[in-house]
């Protein structure tokens, strides 16, 4: 496994590597959700592709400076995780590699970031297009994984690629979770115990709501359950079309129910998809 901190680096390490080149990118402290997407990537990329993994905290998709100075940042463990999975390259630049002090050009998508997390995290979706398309760039990669856990991620990424024509083909993988349900993710390391004991409740909040039969019962289902716990607070929670993710109004097309929940400073995302209530 080969570790490179610039893009040049990166590209030289890449010169004499065969494809197809699958990226897996990342902002570090692997948990086994992560290692799925590397185990993806391996059997994607074969024997004679390569994998990369790229581990960077990309301020710019940050809003909030504490969420960005206390995210977990376990380099020597990650390289260990990559090297374990089969990773045959990562990637990991700086801040100031990757961004002049005076850039001017960020890539910014219009409709889907709207809602959910990009109604309150003011900017994050730039911020996110503008890395990824970065990542891309500097790999030459010809496939892209990302996790499902980040669902609105997932598709402001699919619509930058359509829509810029990007030549990298979008591979998804399921959400892995802990045994009682909790989406695995590098921010539950920071909750309290009392606070990690109460999280599994967003899912269990999320799939209960789901088997109710109107866009009302659901969301006030999923909110009475999430705020009987005195330590959850919703910053969003929210029913949206599962493709355009507007609001919906209606069970007639596929939907998500998705919420962001903070235990302290500490914000979980997770979502659910809800079945189409056909007409009898
Ligand atoms: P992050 O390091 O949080 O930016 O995540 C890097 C990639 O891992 C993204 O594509 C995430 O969607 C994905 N990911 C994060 N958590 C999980 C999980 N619990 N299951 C599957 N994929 C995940």
């Amino acid at each position: 496994m080969q570790v490179a901190t610039t893009g040049s680096s990166l590209r030289e390490f890449l010169r004499k590597s065969g494809g197809p080149r699958v990226l897996v990118p990342t902002m570090g402290a692997f948990h086994p959700g992560h290692l799925s997407l590397m185990q993806r990537a391996r059997e994607i990329a074969g024997t004679q592709g390569s994998v990369i993994v790229s581990i960077f905290v990309n301020p710019i998709q940050f809003d909030r400076p504490n969420d960005l100075a206390a995210y977990p940042r376990p380099i020597d463990s990650d390289l260990a995780a990559c090297e374990a999975n089969g990773v045959d390259f990562v990637f990991t630049p700086s801040p100031e590699a990757m961004y002049l002090p005076d850039r001017s050009i960020t890539v910014t998508e219009n409709l889907l970031s709207r809602n959910l997390c990009g109604a309150t995290r003011p900017g994050h979706f730039d911020g996110v297009c503008t890395v990824v398309l970065k990542l891309f760039l500097i790999s030459a990669c010809d496939v892209a994984i990302f996790g499902e856990k980040d669902f609105q991620q997932l598709a402001v990424i699919r619509r930058m690629v359509r829509d810029l024509d990007v030549p990298v083909e979008i591979f998804s993988s399921p959400t892995v979770r802990e045994p009682d349900g909790l989406a695995m993710s590098s921010r539950n390391a920071r909750l309290s115990p009392e606070h990690r004991a109460d999280a599994p409740r967003i899912y269990q909040a999320l799939t209960r709501a789901a088997g109710l039969t109107s866009p009302a019962d659901i969301l006030s289902g999923a909110r009475a359950a999430i705020e009987c716990s005195p330590l959850a607070r919703i910053d969003y929670l929210s029913l949206v079309d599962a493709e355009t993710l507007q609001l919906a109004s209606t069970l007639r097309r596929p939907s998500v129910l998705a919420a962001a929940v903070f235990y302290d400073d500490v914000r979980l995302i997770d979502h659910v998809a809800i079945p189409v209530d056909f007409p009898s």
